[in-house]
């Protein structure tokens, strides 16, 4: 997708904090980090939000999420972590490529919303 940033990142045009790639992911950090460790986790692949993926993209992102899993120390979040994926203005999603934040490295308020 031509015009989208996180595209965009995934092809270098734009710098970003990569903390993990490989041929279908990519972890980077946020530029507004809302906690202590704030990571965004993007399929290379476009799709605008949950709500658009294909059963072949579904399965690639539970794939992504597993080999997250695998990666929690690493990434410093031995503690605990909060995922979140925002889809629509009610969520103020902001980017319309799928992405799920990471939150951590710190104790996260009780309240989500
Ligand atoms: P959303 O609001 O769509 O759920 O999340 C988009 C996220 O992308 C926001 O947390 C925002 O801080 C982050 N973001 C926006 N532009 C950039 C950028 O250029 N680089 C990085 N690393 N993060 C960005
Ligand atoms: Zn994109």
């Amino acid at each position: 997708m031509e015009n989208c940033l996180f595209c965009k990142i995934i092809k270098g045009e734009i710098p970003s904090a990569k903390v993990y790639e490989d041929d279908e992911m990519l972890i980077f950090k946020d530029i507004a980090p809302q906690a202590k460790i704030h990571y965004l986790l993007i399929l290379k692949e476009h799709f605008a939000n949950i709500v658009e993926m294909t059963d072949e993209q579904a399965v690639t992102l539970a794939r992504c999420l597993k080999k997250l899993s695998g990666m929690v120390d690493e990434l410093g979040l031995q503690g605990g972590f909060r995922l979140v994926s925002n889809k629509g203005a009610d969520a103020c999603q902001s980017v319309e490529h799928l992405h799920i934040h990471i939150l951590g490295g710190e104790k996260l308020s009780e309240k989500m919303a």
